[in-house]
């Protein structure tokens, strides 16, 4: 795996218990890898045999011009979270919009035909726009903080959806648009290392679906515990996470992976030793 910072990864511990669990001779090591440095880096794990690499931030737009191939799931939002080594091509992919969608429905929801809000505009929320339109929601909302990277991932979907109901709004507009909405996503980084809350209490209800893709090691965000408190139906990132890390280890093993040593170190059974998390 490779990102800048990488030190609050949980997918390292994940990953290296499915291995253990099903005796696969395969390790997965997070890399600390300088956004100038990249292509050196991608180079390096070609040469050294690699079988493939997760991607996060900063790097998951930066490598699109790294890699010979890329599956609709990255090149629709623009963004790579999974890398596999062919030889000597790189495949890009994204399994963050997959991920969610297990976690969505895992959690018993519905999406054709609902009224979807989504707040951010980087990469996890271009996998996950992407995702929901697939699914046939009535109505997508974006709002994000910077509103010029809101209208560039609002007029790639505009592209790849012409027949889809996107609608682009300020970020004033955030706790109106969350009233209206069925189903609120937290596609940002609030909440990962404060206590600010994405969504105003208020818009949050037993009528309603909470997702949230910020996971914390060892704890639910403050957005989770309020959806749970106010009875919404709750998608947490700790499961998106599962989910989209199960897609990426079948696609570089070719087998289905152990879920249950995956979720075991994310939801407590298994001790995460010093230096993985
Ligand atoms: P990214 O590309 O850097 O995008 C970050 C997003 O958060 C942008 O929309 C940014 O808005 C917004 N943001 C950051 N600080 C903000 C603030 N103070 N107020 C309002 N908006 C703010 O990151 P990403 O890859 O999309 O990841 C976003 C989060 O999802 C991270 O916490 C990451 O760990 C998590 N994630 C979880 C999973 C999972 O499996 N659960 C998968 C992928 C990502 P601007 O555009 O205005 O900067």
């Amino acid at each position: 795996m490779i990102g800048h910072p990488i030190a609050h990864s949980l997918s390292p511990a994940m990953h290296n218990a499915a291995f253990a669990a099903s005796g696969q001779d395969y390790v997965y090591v997070p890399m600390d890898v300088l956004p100038e440095r990249l292509p050196e880096a991608v180079r390096g794990m070609m040469a050294l045999g690699f079988r493939g690499f997760n991607v996060t931030i900063p790097h998951k737009e930066d490598i699109l011009p790294l890699l010979d191939e890329l599956d609709d799931s990255a090149r629709i939002p623009g963004a790579v979270n999974t890398v596999v080594i062919e030889e000597d091509r790189l495949r890009g992919l994204n399994t963050d919009g997959s991920g969610f969608l297990e976690a969505y429905y895992e959690a018993g929801g519905e999406l054709r035909g609902r009224r979807v809000l989504i707040l951010g505009a980087g990469g996890a929320a271009a996998a996950i726009s992407a995702a929901v339109l697939e699914q046939g929601v009535c109505e997508l909302l974006l709002i994000n903080r910077s509103a010029g990277r809101a209208r560039r991932l609002y007029e790639k979907l505009v592209r790849a959806y012409p027949e889809a109901n996107v609608t682009l709004r300020p970020l004033a507009d955030r706790a109106d648009a969350a009233k209206r909405a069925e189903i609120l996503i937290n596609a940002t980084s609030l909440g990962m290392e404060d206590d600010s809350l994405a969504f105003p209490a208020e818009a949050i209800s037993a009528e309603k679906t909470l997702c949230d893709v910020v996971y914390r090691a060892g704890g639910e965000t403050p957005l989770v515990k309020l959806a749970w408190e106010q009875g919404a139906r709750v998608v947490s990132g700790e499961r998106m996470l599962l989910y989209q890390g199960v897609e990426s280890q079948r696609v570089w093993t070719g087998r289905e992976p152990d879920i249950r040593a995956m979720s075991s170190v994310l939801f407590g059974e298994i001790e995460v030793g010093e230096g993985q998390v």
